[in-house]
């Protein structure tokens, strides 16, 4: 049994990078130090392992390659959209792929943490990295967020339990609190709960920024918040050496959106008046950091970016995938490692089934089954290997651990721009 170190887990944005994986052939036999679901994700790579079909029937991934190039060359105003669980190389080559077939490109963002994007461009960030909090942090607050389901490994490498150079006991030497809407089990690992009334955050985060600057308020409560317990969170960071506040999608997807995200955010930096005070996203999936970091790079924008007119155009709600298909105007797809279908509106999933939609991903999903066209790769982080980056922005080295009989994404998306290119220009 060969023993590989330093393995990435692409799972969720935590992108741990000490896994130990212990492989026999192409069967991955013992994973360590992974959280249970970074484990599931390298044991079960073998199940539900995607099938190469054209309309339901089995066929080569040359073929499917092959009926790809001809829809997206055929098609008039295509989207694609996905990226978050694949590699940065394959990202870089799903947005050539787009700049040629003039397509909007958007990805998982845009249905989870695009508020969070569009209130950094609105207003900024104090932000750094898990290096630092894990080091530094004596205060954090936790908000519209759950780690201990969603981040798992969070707690126990950057934020809670780990000793840091400042912070030498641990989670002795640091303050937990947890803001949300409904105890979660992250409730656990905090010193204080704070209950807050569903769809009040941009209430509660505009108090706390008024009761900062000295203002009185004539209430006893804020969105079912004592202002006695405002006025003690704000003492606590106002206070402390290194305050770090992570926000989740209880912010991002509930009334308010980057609204909310944005008053966190100003909270963060009047908070720099008395004290170091950082805030930064809980993002989900591991390198959807990575897209939005190669998109901006090529196109300047993060999500939503159409391609149609030559020069890339950034219009959240105009060409973000929900609101394509939703509106009917996308006439093809091409989703890359994500499951559209299962987490899209109605509206949207049911557009996505009616028009040609292409599924580049490692595993069956609903996607796949709806799928005009599938073609099934080798998973990046298990049978492909390139980069991402963790959700404080640090790029990591992703390894491949097993041999995958499929190709790529980055492979597969190359051979279908050069059938593009080459249908493009037998046209001309
Ligand atoms: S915390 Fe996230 S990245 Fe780390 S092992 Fe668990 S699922 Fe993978």
């Amino acid at each position: 049994m060969e023993k590989i170190s330093d393995v990435t887990c692409l799972f969720c944005g935590v992108t741990c990078d000490d896994l130990e994986v212990f492989v026999e052939g192409d069967t991955i036999k013992e994973v360590k130090n992974a959280c249970i679901l970074g484990k599931a994700t390298f044991m079960n790579h073998k199940a539900d392992v995607a099938i190469p079909r054209i309309k339901g029937k089995e066929t080569s991934i040359e073929a499917c390659i092959e009926a790809s190039a001809e829809i997206l060359s055929q098609s008039h105003f295509p989207l694609i959209y996905g990226l978050a669980s694949t590699e940065c190389n394959a990202q870089r080559k799903a947005i050539e792929l787009a700049d040629l077939i003039g397509a909007s490109i958007d990805t998982t963002s845009s249905v989870c943490h695009s508020p969070s994007l569009q209130a950094i461009q609105t207003v900024g960030d104090s932000t750094c990295t898990l290096g630092e909090i894990k080091n530094r942090a004596d205060l954090l607050v936790f908000w519209g967020c759950n780690p201990a389901e969603a981040h798992p490994r969070h707690f126990t490498r950057y934020s809670v339990t780990p000793k840091g150079y400042f912070v030498p006991r641990g989670k002795k030497d640091r303050q937990v609190i947890l803001v949300d809407v409904r105890k979660t089990p992250s409730a656990k690992a905090a010193d204080q709960f704070i209950q807050i009334r569903p769809g009040s955050d941009y209430e509660v985060l505009t108090a706390m920024r008024a009761l900062l600057k000295g203002e009185e308020l004539e209430v006893e409560e804020v969105g079912g918040v004592p202002i006695s317990t405002l006025k003690s969170l704000l003492e606590k960071l106002k206070t402390c050496k290194f305050g770090s506040i992570h926000w989740g999608m209880g912010l991002t997807m509930s009334r308010g959106k980057h609204m909310n995200v944005m008053a966190l955010l100003l909270l963060a930096r009047d908070l720099n008046r008395f004290t170091k005070v950082v805030a930064s996203p809980m993002r989900g999936h591991g390198n959807v950091v990575g897209i939005a970091t190669v998109l901006t790079w090529q196109t300047g924008y993060p999500f939503a970016v159409n391609l149609s007119r030559g020069f890339p155009q950034y219009n959240p709600g105009e060409f973000s995938s929900v609101d394509l298909l939703a509106r009917r105007e996308a006439d093809a797809a091409l989703i890359i490692a994500a499951d559209a279908f299962a987490n899209f509106p109605r509206a949207a999933a049911e557009h996505l089934s009616r028009i040609p939609t292409i599924a580049i991903d490692a595993k069956e999903s609903m996607t796949t089954k709806i799928a005009t066209v599938v073609i099934p790769t080798a998973q990046a982080g298990i049978s492909a290997p390139g980069l991402a980056y963790r959700m404080d922005h640090i790029p990591i080295p992703v390894k491949k651990v097993v041999d995958s009989p499929y190709p790529s994404d980055q492979e597969v998306l190359k051979r279908i721009i050069e059938k593009v290119r080459s249908k493009l220009q037998n046209r001309v």
